[in-house]
């Protein structure tokens, strides 16, 4: 017996009713699990995951959808972290909203691909509209543009490459040794890892100092800047940081822009974590000095509240995005007029995502957004007086945006012994899943950090979290006396 020649189990009128039940029974799986979450995790070990999956033989298929479902939940989904969680305060992830969600059934299924025109036609100009728009939000002129990217460490490597090709067609006369790339120590180390792929190597990011504050210093910056001149160094860039991702500082943007009009330097604003300011009518005046950048990155993911992935890289002047323009002949020949977004893209096969931001804006529109990003601002503020006020924390500094960092230390323990529980405080607290918190090192220290980006949570839900954190660093230090006596 043949085949048959129109199998439903592709995507298309023939499959459109196996379709239509596949993403029902799908949803309703997802719903009847969501239903029944009670907390961030269930706290499953590496070794306990590993092993659900290792049993799976992907040589013997279960046939059944239902059954495949009913299989995933027992390796994946039933010990999902789940970031809608009050309780979830580890990373930047935040819950997403539902017009993104109702976007991705789009975007899978018809799956468009933004690399051509004729791949994506409407889409490539929703995804230039998005981009248009958000120029405008940060204040570039008309001359800006930019490309949607899978990240903000995508969208950090591209601004700092078209910076290097920049600098080498300019200053630095095509000699990479001589390129330099300043940023605070507390920016993201996906500058670092840039540096290194585009062959700088990652010793050439300098560290500029940074105040109390934790924002980068200007003073130290036109020390550095004014330095790097007198060796014959070129500073290719400075990355300024918009929302670092352990405190939330924001680099004094428009002193930073000053110097790097002054030197002749690229000015990249990193707002990964910061960009859903752009839409805050309370607090977008953090962001000023924005404008003056070359380029930004932005991350939907984060402060958008939209699925991963979708994230966006801005520039101030189209013609700066030449160099990442390549014209292959079977795609986009040199010469097409036809608008192809992948002249301005690193990736060729592109997802759709600009469509989920879309949906959201047209739906919920951009006020809801940048209302909730006060919302988890203000979070922390509040939340920052209990830390205060509590006799076992810590805090390290008072909140940018969202961020807690702080740790357990009652009045006599000792700094070491603080460190030392960090990473017991956070691995209970994981194991029995109740919290998820993140942990980082400054100053040489270790500390535990909130990540606040749920505007559904509440004070009790935060302070619940503290106050969990110091019962847990309080039952450790009851069971080490007793190991030590
Ligand atoms: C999260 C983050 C990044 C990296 O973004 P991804 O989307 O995770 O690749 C870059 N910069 C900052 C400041 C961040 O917080």
């Amino acid at each position: 017996m043949p085949l048959s020649p129109r199998p439903h189990h592709l995507f298309g009128p023939d499959g459109v009713d196996d379709y239509v039940s596949a993403m029902r029974v799908s949803v309703d799986h997802l719903a009847a699990t969501v239903r029944h979450v009670d907390g961030p995790a269930t706290g499953t070990s590496p070794e306990q995951a590993s092993k659900l999956v290792a049993d799976v033989d992907l040589d013997r298929p279960v046939g059944d959808l239902g059954e495949a479902l009913a299989e995933m939940s027992r390796v994946y989904l039933d010990d999902a972290v789940w970031f809608h969680e009050p309780a979830y305060a580890a990373h930047l992830n935040p819950p997403v909203v539902l017009p993104a969600l109702a976007a991705e059934v789009f975007v899978s299924a018809v799956n468009s691909s933004m690399d051509t025109f004729d791949q994506s036609v409407g889409g490539t100009f929703v995804e230039r509209h998005l981009v248009d728009w958000t120029c405008a939000r940060i204040g570039f002129g008309p001359e800006a543009d930019g490309v949607f990217t899978s990240g903000g460490s995508a969208s950090n490597l591209q601004a700092l490459h078209l910076a290097r090709d920049a600098a080498l067609a300019g200053p630095a006369r095509g000699q990479l040794h001589r390129l330099r790339v300043l940023a605070s120590a507390d920016a993201h180390f996906s500058v670092q890892k840039s540096a290194r792929l585009l062959g700088l190597g990652a010793e050439a990011v300098l560290p500029v100092p940074i105040d109390d504050d934790r924002r980068l210093d200007p003073t130290a910056l036109e020390r550095m800047l004014a330095g790097l001149g007198e060796v014959g160094l070129v500073p290719m860039a400075v990355v300024a940081t918009a929302g670092t991702t352990d405190f939330g500082a924001i680099d004094p943007l428009p002193a930073i822009a000053g110097l790097c009009a002054a030197y002749g330097t690229w000015m990249h604003v990193d707002a990964a974590y910061g960009g859903g300011l752009l839409v805050s009518p309370r607090l977008r005046h953090r962001l000023d000095g924005i404008e003056r950048a070359d380029s930004v990155t932005v991350d939907h993911h984060k402060t958008w509240f939209q699925p991963v992935s979708s994230s966006a890289l801005l520039v101030r002047d189209r013609s700066l995005l030449v160099h990442t323009a390549w014209h292959a002949d079977y795609l986009n020949p040199a010469g097409d007029e036809r608008p192809h977004q992948v002249d301005k893209s690193l990736q060729t096969t592109r997802r759709f995502d600009a469509l989920k931001l879309w949906l959201t804006l047209r739906t919920l529109g951009p006020d809801l957004i940048g209302t909730h990003v006060e919302t988890v601002v203000d979070l922390a503020t509040r939340s920052h007086r209990h830390l205060v006020a509590h006799p076992d924390l810590e805090p390290a500094l008072a909140p940018h945006l969202s961020t807690l960092v702080f740790r357990f230390r009652p009045p006599s323990m000792t700094e070491d012994d603080a460190d030392a529980l960090v990473p017991q405080i956070r691995q209970t607290l994981y194991d029995r899943g109740q919290a998820l918190v993140a942990a980082t090192r400054a100053d040489g220290r270790d500390w535990l950090k909130l990540t606040l980006l749920n505007p559904a949570a509440t004070d009790a839900d935060v302070t619940g979290v503290l106050d969990l954190v110091g019962a847990v660093g309080r039952e450790l230090l009851v069971a080490e006396s007793r190991w030590s006596a």
